[in-house]
């Protein structure tokens, strides 16, 4: 991209930094690390075509995604910890940054997919702003843990087109235990009613792939092994907040990482019949726009060191 025509990034929002519940106001700029552990050096560990989102989504040319190093959220079991916890990545100035993601927006892909975004905010809300300055007219996409400041949401609805945010834990207990936060069902269900009443469900909904998604928030349940009681919950929570006409994307996939044996919890994967009690209540309260996932074959955890391959994908409809 030439960025000499295009306005200037704004990153003063790295010097106090407040972007994420966790409102540590280190001075990024200068350096020092938050709780996500990045200072405002973007680091990027994979840009390309993803064929592993839901159909709407993923298309049949792939999402182009652009996954981010560092994580607010913090769950000790993270399935991208090469990305959160271990910092992989490339760091890119902002021209590297918007070169190599108007070079993905002209490839095939149907959208641009920001993965683990609220950390690197001002620069992406900059990005879209001079993507779009160049013509670049595809969908932009939020791929959050949702946990958020509903208040900085409002903003970031202005140059996002698609919401696709977790709904982690509907019971603070496990929150706390996971990521040391009791509040984040109460954040992300408050940042859902923002995005919801902001953009709407995810449409046009096909579920076929090929015609994809252009606006709207789809969210996100991973269920964990032994919480089902939390899927449950999740599940009655969105259904009363939003209703059955919600898109509900419900994983499987989770793989047990080495802290989890360390802890001596979460340390399975997810049983057959705990994802078939959270899908068959996700039945019964009539949820009508939803995407399950075939057994798990295990390849579900992403090697950031082979990130030049596109990554694969299960989901079903
Ligand atoms: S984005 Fe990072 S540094 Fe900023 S408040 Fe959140 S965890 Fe702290």
């Amino acid at each position: 991209m030439t960025t000499s025509g295009n306005l200037k990034p704004d990153f003063s929002e790295y010097k106090q930094c407040r972007l994420c519940p966790r409102e540590c106001a280190v001075n990024r700029l200068a350096g020092q690390k938050g709780f996500c552990g990045e200072s405002s050096d973007c680091c990027v560990a994979y840009c390309g075509a993803h064929f592993g989102e839901e159909p709407p989504i993923s298309g049949t040319s792939g999402s182009g995604t652009v996954f981010f190093s560092g994580c607010s959220c913090g769950c000790f079991f993270c399935q991208n910890a090469q990305l959160s916890k271990e910092h992989l990545g490339e760091i890119l100035n902002f021209a590297e940054l918007s070169e190599r993601v108007l070079a993905l927006a002209q490839s095939k892909v149907h959208n641009l997919n920001f993965v683990t975004p609220e950390h690197w905010w001002p620069h992406i809300r900059d990005l879209c702003r001079n993507l779009r300055a160049e013509g670049v007219d595809i969908p932009f996409l939020w791929n959050s843990s949702g946990f958020c400041r509903s208040e900085l949401l409002a903003e970031q609805c202005q140059s996002i087109d698609i919401f696709l945010p977790d709904f982690k834990y509907a019971d603070a207990s496990l929150a706390e235990r996971c990521m040391g936060r009791r509040d984040y069902p109460e954040l992300a269900l408050s940042g859902l009613r923002v995005l919801v009443e902001k953009k709407g469900f995810l449409r046009p909904f096909d579920t076929s792939g090929e015609i994809t998604a252009s606006q709207g928030v789809l969210v996100r349940h991973l269920v964990l092994p032994g919480e089902v009681e939390n899927s449950l919950s999740v599940l009655r929570q969105l259904y009363a907040e939003f209703g059955e006409g919600l898109p509900l994307s419900l994983m499987r996939q989770f793989t047990p990482m080495p802290e989890c044996e360390r802890r001596q919890f979460l340390n399975r994967k997810v049983r057959d019949e705990e994802y078939a009690e959270v899908c068959t209540l996700a039945a019964e309260l009539g949820f009508r726009r939803l995407f399950l996932q075939e057994e798990d074959d295990g390849s579900f955890l992403p090697d950031f060191q082979q990130r030049q391959q596109p990554f694969p994908g299960n989901r079903k409809k």
